[in-house]
């Protein structure tokens, strides 16, 4: 079967709404859980790309001792202090009570960002699932990597979930080694589809995103000055922002990856090809969405 390449041309059977008027609560409340004692930045960085995407609300849900920093760094956002483990990480058992109450509403989640364990993280992204049938998802980083065990709860909810794991997630998702997975992305997207029914965005200097229902397009890289920490958060706090301002899961994806990538070329240009940041990226965004309308 073949497949698209992804341009911006390829984008206009995905038009975005580029609303003209309308409230906050129009564009959609999204919400990240992600951060630990140890990453807590990632949540921030996923948080802001939201913003930018064009999300109207944002709620960031992090571990306690990390949640009054982060509400001064991301000013514009509602944070959350979450139960935590001795080791700095979300404790996904003490979390649950709270964080079902304040993601009602929310119509996009996030999961993984900076978060540092997977089974846990795992159960508590299903629970989340479970309790909020109409909101779309972006499960991502360790949220990924243990969805094997759980693929009948995550296929039963599949239409409304992406997921976005690099190399080294995919390889343990499939229980598959990281050069396996390299040798051969497709294969391993096509695999992971067919494994939770989900949209799957294989990211790497070149990155697939596919179907269930056989879609399958390649965005051929925004350049290497992407591989730099926290590309990945900004990445899915895009596609977040996206889904949260009712933007479909396919769609959601394939603009993520498209305005994650064109905002790497961006600064690429005026900032050169390696060296920017992370959290440059998402500056980019609404000038690229501008463009795009
Ligand atoms: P992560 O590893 O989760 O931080 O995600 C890294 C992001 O940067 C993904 O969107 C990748 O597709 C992108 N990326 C990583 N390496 C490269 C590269 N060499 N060229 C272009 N894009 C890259
Ligand atoms: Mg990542």
């Amino acid at each position: 079967m073949t497949h698209e390449i992804l341009t911006a041309d390829g984008l206009k059977a995905f038009p975005l709404p580029m609303p003209q008027e309308g409230s906050k609560d129009e564009r959609g409340s999204a919400l990240v859980l992600g951060g630990s004692v140890s990453v807590p930045g990632a949540a921030l960085l996923a948080g802001i790309a939201a913003l930018r995407a064009g999300a109207g609300k944002l709620k960031i849900a992090t571990v306690g001792s990390v949640a009054a920093g982060m509400g001064l760094a991301v000013p514009e956002a509602m944070v959350i202090g979450l139960a935590e483990t001795p080791e700095g990480g979300v404790d996904a058992e003490g979390a649950v009570e709270c964080l079902l109450k304040v993601t009602k509403g929310c119509d996009a989640l996030l999961v993984g960002p900076g978060l540092v364990e997977d089974g846990p993280t795992t159960t508590l992204a299903i629970r989340l699932l479970e309790a909020l049938p109409s909101a779309s998802f972006i499960l991502d980083a360790a949220a990924v990597c243990g969805l094997a065990s759980y693929s009948d709860d995550v296929r039963r909810h599949g239409s409304r979930v992406v997921i976005t794991p690099h190399a080294g997630e995919m390889a343990q998702l499939l229980d598959r080694s990281r050069d396996d997975v390299e040798a051969d992305p497709l294969d391993a997207a096509l695999r992971a589809v067919e494994l939770l029914g989900t949209v799957v965005v294989m990211k790497g200097a070149k990155t697939w995103i596919v179907d269930p229902e056989g879609a399958r397009w390649l965005y051929e890289g925004g350049g290497v000055g992407l591989a730099t920490s926290g590309s990945g958060d900004a990445l899915a706090g895009i596609i977040l922002g996206l889904l949260a301002r009712g933007v479909a899961p396919m769609a959601a994806a394939l603009w993520g990856v498209f305005l994650h990538g064109e905002a790497g070329k961006s600064l690429a240009a005026s900032v050169g090809p390696i060296g920017f940041l992370a959290r440059e990226l998402s500056g980019e965004v609404p000038g690229l969405l501008r463009k795009a309308a």
